[in-house]
Parts: C-alpha cells; structure tokens; sequence
C-alpha cells in the first residue's frame, strides 16, 4: 500500500525546502518528466528526523531541468554532463538533480557502468532497502512514497537490509555504511544481510584506498564513532581496513574525552586517537594504503612521535620553557591527541598548558628593540630573545620594563 506522506514532509523540510520541491514537481510535470525525492531525506522524513539534503531524481534530463528551475529560482547552477547530474545553489539552500540510472558492476569494486532508467531501476541500485524509497514530486500524487523494496517495513522493524545477495560484493563500501547507519539510527542488521556481510569482509580489499578513507571519515563524523567502530571490529571489517584498527574501550574513553575538548572533533584529530597505540611502520601503512591526504598524515606522524616523547615530558623538574622547547615542532593537533591519550596527569596539564597559554607567549621586546638596546643582529640577538621568551615561559620577568631590565644585566654581565 502506496502512502502519502505530505504532513511528514511539511514537517521535516524547512518550508523553504518544501516549496523548493513543489517548484521542482511541477516544472518537471509541464515537461512530462518523472521526478522524487530520494535518498536519506526520504528515509529521515518517515522517521521524524530533520534533514536538509533535497536529492531529487528525474526520469530523463536532471540537467535540462535543473537548467530551467535554476532559472526560475535566480540560483547558481554547477552541471556535471558526464555523470548527468547538477547541483543548484539558492539562499542557503542546495539542490542535487540526478538522471534516475540503471547500473551494472563489471567486477566487485569498481565503480558501476550506469545508462538512463526509471526511477525503479534507480533505487535497485542503492544500499539497502530504508534508503531506497522515494517520493513522487508531481503536483497530482505529491508526497506519494515508492517503495519497491519494503523499506517503510524495516524502518519500523529497525532493520537495516540489503537489496541482494550480490550487494556487499558488488561495492563492500556498503558494509562500512551498514554498521554506520545501525548504530547512528540504534537498528540491527537483518540477519541474512548480517551472514552476506560476515561472509563477505574479505570483499572490502577490492575497494580503493580513497573509498574506504571517505567511509571512514563519515564514520568518524558520527556523534559516536567509536560505537560504530567496536561493531565494526565485531564483524570482522575494522581488521579489513588496517589490522592494526581497535575499536575498544580505550577507544571508547579518548573519543568520548575528545568530544569533551572539541565538541566536534576534527578528522585529523580523531585518526590521531585511532592510530595512537600503532608502531610507526602501522603508521606508515595505514597513511598509505588509506591514502591520507597531507595535513592528516602530518598530524598521525607527529603524534607517534611526540608519544615517544612522553617520558621527557613526564619529568618532574621539567620547566615551561622545556615544554615548550620540546613541543615546538609539532602540529597542536597532534599535541591535543596526545593529552587526550596520555596516561600521566602531570603531562595532560603540560600539553593543555602548551596550547591554551605557553605557545601564545611573545616578549614585548623584539628584534629591533634589542639592536636600539646596543645588541648587534647575528646570532646572539636571536639566543637572546630566546632567552628572554624562556625567561618569560618560566615566570622570571612579566613586563616590559622586567625585559629591559633583564637585558641591561646581562649587557652588564658581558653576556
Ligand atoms: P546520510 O544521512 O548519511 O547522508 P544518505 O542516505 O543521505 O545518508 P548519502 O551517502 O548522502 O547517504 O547517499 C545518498 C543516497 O545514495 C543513499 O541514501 C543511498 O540510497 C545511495 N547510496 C550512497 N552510497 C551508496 C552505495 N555505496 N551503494 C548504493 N547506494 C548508495
Ligand atoms: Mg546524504
């Protein structure tokens, strides 16, 4: 039984969003063109949940229309001919138009060859079966649901299933997104999609490096990643990504202090945490193979090393200006993981310390008011503004006045 959806709908769109859509259903009606919503908005909206990702698909030209609504709208409009899609800007709204496809894999992992289809072919294509459900747009079944696959059904068992027993082969990226969405929505796996994915784990290495490094970070943008993590680990995928991957309650307790610090962590900081506990070789292999962009590589690299560090860092008599000598030269993102991971309370507060005050300290004196105090620039010039920051790092001077009066001395001194 087909339902209609319309009051779900007026109330998980904005009514900027919903007007949007009726715009877009009826200029595709007056060209006769077949048009849905698709995707996690349709999915959210039966589920009470605010979403504002407007996915539509058209049965024919999503580009010719999108020309003709961006027009309409006064909104900036980016094509991608080759894939059939676009993408309107409008307000702060955005708007994905996709031609509906059909797909077929040529070998498990790569990416599918598509040709044009109807909007059944274009949800037999999709995961599982509580994204494939869309809703008609035109004017005279507004808000309908198409639900081939019986996807309301298992949105109110709390099942997350697959479409086929090919699926997980055909793109392993899915197993990733499985465990994601079981534990963002707190669903189960239906149990012949749960056999299909043990079954399958070895299936993620047909995937690229860059694919599986996306569906990592999707996870790790969940508000609890770590959760998605251990479930992986459970089925057997989180070894698949890298052997080296926990998801335990270590795991557990620096992800939930990181969201302490930052309340969303960044994607550095998070990979920092989960490579901690690796070997640098772990880190090399696991920088690679998932091909980390540069700024994250950086932060993983620096954070296994500055945890070599720690035992120097730990040292009683240790004072600010130690601290800071030693951790100058690393990124505060990898500093900030290493005071979330840290077992020493003494060097927590050191690596706090570090980024909230020690590494914002500047002398009032610079360069230039040195040379006018009588020192040449050379070499000694820069030991001394060295010492005088140090000087200033450990408490032994606050004012400028302190500063000149420091300089004088050790002019005095023949320093
Ligand atoms: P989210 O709330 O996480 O964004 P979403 O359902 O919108 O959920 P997207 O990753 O934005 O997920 O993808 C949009 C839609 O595209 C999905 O609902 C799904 O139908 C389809 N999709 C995405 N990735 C895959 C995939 N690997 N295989 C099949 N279909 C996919
Ligand atoms: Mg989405």
């Amino acid at each position: 039984m087909s339902r209609n959806v319309i009051s779900q709908l007026e109330q998980c769109l904005s009514p900027e969003s919903l007007a949007l859509a009726q715009k877009a259903g009826t200029l595709a009606a007056e060209k006769r063109l077949g048009i849905y919503l698709v995707g996690g908005v349709v999915r959210d909206t039966l589920l009470g949940r605010a979403n504002s990702d407007l996915d539509l698909v058209v049965e024919g030209s999503a580009i010719g229309l999108a020309e003709v609504l961006a027009g309409d709208l006064g909104g900036r409009l980016v094509v991608h001919r080759r894939f059939g899609t676009a993408k309107i800007r409008t307000g702060n709204l955005v708007i994905d138009l996709a031609m509906a496809r059909a797909e077929s894999y040529a070998r498990p992992g790569a990416l599918p060859t598509v040709r044009p289809g109807s909007i059944q072919d274009d949800l037999a294509r999709r995961d599982f079966t509580v994204n494939a459900m869309a809703l008609r747009l035109d004017p005279g079944s507004f808000g309908k649901l198409v639900d081939p696959f019986n996807g309301q059904q298992d949105l109110e068992s709390n099942l997350i299933r697959i479409l086929h027993n090919q699926s997980f082969i055909d793109d392993a990226t899915r197993m990733l997104r499985a465990v994601r969405y079981v534990q963002r929505f707190g669903f189960r796996l239906e149990a012949s999609t749960e056999n299909l994915l043990r079954q399958n784990v070895s299936m993620l290495g047909t995937i690229s490096g860059d694919r599986i490094r996306h569906e990592l970070e999707l996870i790790l943008k969940e508000g609890c990643p770590e959760k998605v993590l251990k479930r992986a680990e459970e089925l057997g995928l989180l070894r698949e990504v890298h052997p080296a991957l926990k998801g335990d309650g270590w795991l557990q307790k620096k992800f939930e202090k990181a969201r302490e610090v930052a309340s969303s962590p960044s994607p550095a900081l998070c990979f920092a945490l989960l490579t901690y506990r690796f070997s640098e070789p772990e880190c090399e292999d696991f920088v690679a193979s998932l091909k980390m962009p540069g700024t994250v590589s950086r932060v993983i690299r620096d954070t296994a090393r500055l945890r070599e560090r720690m035992p120097s860092l730990d040292a009683p008599d240790l004072p600010p200006s130690g601290v800071y000598g030693l951790l100058q030269e690393y990124s505060p993102t990898s500093i900030l993981a290493c005071a979330i991971a840290a077992e020493s309370a003494l060097v927590q507060e050191r690596l706090n310390l570090y980024l909230t005050r020690w590494r914002h300290v500047r002398t009032a004196l610079d360069g230039d008011a040195l040379q006018k105090l009588g020192i040449p620039s050379g070499p000694r010039l820069g030991e001394m503004l060295k010492a005088l920051q140090d000087a200033k790092l450990d408490g032994k001077i606050s004012s400028q006045e302190d500063e000149t009066e420091l300089v004088q001395r050790w002019l005095s001194q023949g320093r």
